[in-house]
């Protein structure tokens, strides 16, 4: 339970971390909030030889409107996600989502750039990435680069980031009309983490059928991922039980699902079409 030998560097600006990324580049890692990063160095599942920790540089952690956008700095803290007046009026499933997040502690360290660049199979944030169709802001030594949600998430604890880049930024198109959003899970008793998470945002149209549909899904398989079948089925729709049950049973539809000690892969592909069945009936009583 003792990480391997490091050295600690605390840059204080974007630049300086990213010159210290690219004179380190195959042993250096970056340090948000500490809380996947840590444990496993202490398990020496991780050995890095440099820290670069971005928790002093100015500037990285804020939830703004800006224009039709949300855009939220990625050392925003869950706790900062959850509390966010802001978020509940115009973009609740992100206070839902953080909320539901381990304890108290964690959501008080832990950010959401990291949760995200970590692409943890069982963390939450994913799951909602996913369902509001964020963009990732990455920054590099060549500059800027948008990447869409769909394209970000790779597989078990991968991402689309480049080694040397930092998730600098996350955006998100502020939901307008009728909508309604809603995150269910399932958690595991001792973590806290998703067995299965479910994230759904919905449009809904002047004739009270669903316009859209937008369903992202956690803990279920090797990374998060976006439940195409479900959305076809929701979309122009009246949200009755009978169209909601029938669509969340495609909730598992070509994902190979994980089994484990806790949650066979059986279990878990039902407790994925249940909890995409409660998550589509929250948002839809919402959107009304
Ligand atoms: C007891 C416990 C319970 C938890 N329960 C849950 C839970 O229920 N749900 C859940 O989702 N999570 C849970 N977590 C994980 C927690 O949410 C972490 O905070 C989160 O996964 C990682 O965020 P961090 O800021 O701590 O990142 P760190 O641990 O600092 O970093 C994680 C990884 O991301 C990289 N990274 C960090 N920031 C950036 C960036 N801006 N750009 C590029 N790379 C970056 C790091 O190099 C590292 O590889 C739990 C953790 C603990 C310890």
């Amino acid at each position: 339970m003792i990480p391997a030998q490091f050295n600690y560097e605390a840059p204080g600006t974007i630049d300086e971390a990213l010159s210290l990324l690219a004179a380190n580049p195959d042993d250096a890692k970056i340090l948000a909030g500490g809380h996947s990063l840590i444990p496993a160095m202490k398990l020496r599942l991780a050995q890095p030889a440099v820290l670069v920790d971005i928790g002093r540089i100015k500037d990285l952690s804020y939830i703004r409107k800006d224009g039709d956008q949300i855009r939220i700095g990625a050392m925003t803290t869950h706790y900062q996600l959850e509390s966010s007046t802001l978020l509940r009026k115009i973009c609740p499933l992100l206070p839902e989502c953080a909320a539901q997040i381990g304890d108290v502690q964690v959501r008080n360290k832990g950010t959401i750039g990291g949760s995200v660049a970590h692409s943890d199979p069982a963390g939450d944030w994913p799951a909602a990435i996913i369902a509001l169709g964020a963009e990732m802001v990455a920054v590099g030594r060549d500059g800027e680069r948008l990447i869409k949600a769909d394209d970000f998430f790779i597989d078990l604890l991968t991402t689309a980031l480049s080694a040397g880049e930092i998730l600098r930024e996350i955006r998100i198109t502020k939901p307008a009309g009728r909508f309604g959003h809603a995150y269910q899970k399932v958690r595991h008793p001792a973590s806290g983490f998703a067995v299965v998470g479910v994230a759904v945002a919905l449009q809904i149209g002047s004739n009270g059928a669903c316009e859209s549909a937008a369903v992202g899904v956690t803990g279920v398989a090797s990374k998060a991922y976006r439940a195409g079948a479900v959305e076809r089925a929701l979309q122009g729709k009246q949200l009755n039980d009978q169209a909601i049950a029938a669509a969340a049973a495609h909730a598992t539809d070509g994902v190979d699902a994980n089994s484990d000690l806790y949650a066979s892969e059986d279990y878990r592909r039902h407790l994925a079409q249940v909890y995409t069945r409660r998550a589509i009936q929250a948002a839809a009583a919402r959107a009304q």
